[in-house]
């Protein structure tokens, strides 16, 4: 299975201000191929000084990129998802090299980016102001939505063409520059986005794209030239974003991690249910995805049966190489991630969080790559690590309740909140849940991934702030009150 095709991978560099930048002040990554742990590429990383030059150089280009003719702003950002689906088979190649991402996979992930691009471009010219009545007559008062200036888009690896999608087309049709930084390991995809970019028509400097780790994101947030920041990772890497941005009270959108239940009733379609289960909560993106359902709650009811359906479902996942069609799960994206997992799988064990009913293991005969077989886990003690924290990998934790109030009441009960998913026919019942369940999103018989016009983010530990729709847009824009005195 040595497979790789560097060639596919966009030279690793800094794009800042139009231009290549090779610099490795923030230091070397060395990029492993997951699916062999082989080194594929020496990746530079901006340090403070290219964080600096990213920055002044958004600035430099937001006058004009603000005053542009709204027709060629839209027309760009048309241009650009027309270019993001031409493209597709190129970005699910770098996909499955930057993180193993199944090829068959991959290639989606490019058109749903485009649908960012193509919704927030339908919102260029069209997000008016308001004329305000005012008590007293003789005046006009309205109303301007305006652009910050410079955001800092810090993304995570998961999934980065998304959330350049879900992050960078809001901001640009509202107006802004931006700063983008991908993480070490997955900065491939962002750099060929910064070329589908510039072929589009984008200015120079209204997106510069600096792969970096800690340090330049660290910089990037505690820079004074950054108006607003928007992020997606981790709690604990967010309470530094937060805390830098706090220097410069400059402010976040912060989407962070989840551990979604999947609250399954006896009235439910238990195939559809069980499909899900599956797919959703064990075999996309090999579980590492902040909005997948890892906590299956089932009805003691029919319990049995779909435990039986979910570990059956798991052991027939194919695990292996992701550039064979008959690959339905690849690889974890790091040597740091298959470790996590392992400490977590193995934690649960020596715990006796529940009961190991599939997985739990590597699979036979792919111990080059970061490969995980799917894990499932039965009768959880809801107050386990397994039930409470994000692994952030295959592994799949169910839990027995006996009423809607229990369902509730366990669904509720962790730090989490950014979505929760019901499967029942019963009208009443979608409702009653849907509204007593904490989380950003609600999802009643299916799995819908971050629909583009719908508002998408977390509650509690899972961040604040929306992407998505009108939501999304006023995120990257700032409100002023113009009062003209008529008298
Ligand atoms: P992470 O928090 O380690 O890294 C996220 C980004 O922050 C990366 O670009 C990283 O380089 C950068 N970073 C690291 N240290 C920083 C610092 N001190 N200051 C500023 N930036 C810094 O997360 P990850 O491992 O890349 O991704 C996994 C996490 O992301 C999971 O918790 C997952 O649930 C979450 N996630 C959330 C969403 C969502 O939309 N809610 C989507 C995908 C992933």
């Amino acid at each position: 299975m040595q497979r790789t095709l560097p060639d596919k991978l966009p030279a690793p560099r800094l794009v800042i201000g139009g231009g290549d930048v090779i610099s490795t002040s923030g230091g070397v990554y060395e990029h492993h191929y997951a699916a062999t742990g082989g080194v594929q590429a020496e990746v530079p990383l901006a340090g403070p000084a290219e964080v600096d030059a990213a920055v002044a150089a958004a600035r430099a280009a937001f006058p004009a990129w603000r005053d542009l003719d709204l027709n060629r702003r839209r027309d760009i950002l048309q241009e650009l998802a027309r270019r993001l689906v031409a493209d597709g088979e190129r970005l699910g190649a770098i996909a499955t090299l930057e993180v193993g991402t199944p090829n068959l996979l991959a290639s989606s992930s490019s058109a749903m980016a485009a649908d960012w691009f193509t919704y927030y471009a339908g919102w260029i010219g069209r997000s008016a102001g308001e004329v305000v009545p005012v008590p007293a007559g003789g005046a006009l008062d309205y109303v301007l939505d305006e652009p910050l200036g410079v955001i800092a888009a810090i993304i995570p690896w998961n999934g980065p063409l998304i959330s350049i999608g879900m992050k960078v087309a809001p901001a640009l049709a509202a107006g802004n520059c931006v700063v983008l930084k991908p993480p070490e390991n997955a900065p491939f995809s962002a750099l060929r986005f910064a070329e589908l970019a510039a072929e589009a028509g984008l200015p120079p400097g209204v997106l510069n794209v600096i792969p970096g780790g800690a340090e330049a994101g660290s910089a990037l947030c505690s820079h004074p030239g950054v108006d607003k920041i928007t992020f997606t990772g981790g709690g604990e890497t967010a309470r530094k974003v937060f805390a830098a941005a706090a220097q410069a009270l400059t402010p976040v959108v912060l989407e962070l991690g989840g551990k979604s239940a999947n609250i399954v009733f006896p009235d439910a379609d238990l195939d559809a249910a069980a499909t899900m289960a599956v797919s959703a909560g064990l075999m996309m993106l090999s579980g590492q995805g902040c909005i997948l359902p890892t906590r299956l709650l089932v009805h003691d009811d029919v319990y049995d049966e779909m435990v039986t359906r979910v570990v059956a479902g798991a052991d027939a996942l194919t695990v292996g190489d992701p550039w064979q069609p008959t690959t339905m799960m690849g690889p974890l994206a790091t040597a740091a991630q298959l470790e996590r997992v392992t400490r977590a799988v193995d934690s649960a064990l020596s715990d006796k969080a529940g009961k190991l009913l599939a997985g739990g293991r590597r699979p036979d005969g792919l111990d080059a790559g970061y490969f995980y077989r799917p894990t499932v886990f039965g009768d959880v003690d809801p107050a386990s690590d397994l039930a409470q924290t994000e692994i952030f990998g295959p592994v799949l934790a169910i839990l027995r309740f006996r009423s809607e109030e229990e369902a509730v009441e366990l669904a509720n009960n962790t730090q989490y909140g950014l979505a929760a998913y019901i499967h029942t026919r019963d009208l009443r019942r979608a409702h009653v849940m849907a509204a007593a369940l904490d989380a950003g999103g609600v999802a009643v018989n299916g799995f819908p991934i971050v629909p583009s016009a719908a508002p998408f983010g977390g509650v509690k530990q899972s961040g604040f702030g929306r992407e998505g729709g009108i939501w999304g847009l006023r995120e990257f824009q700032r409100t002023k009150n113009v009062y003209i005195g008529l008298q």
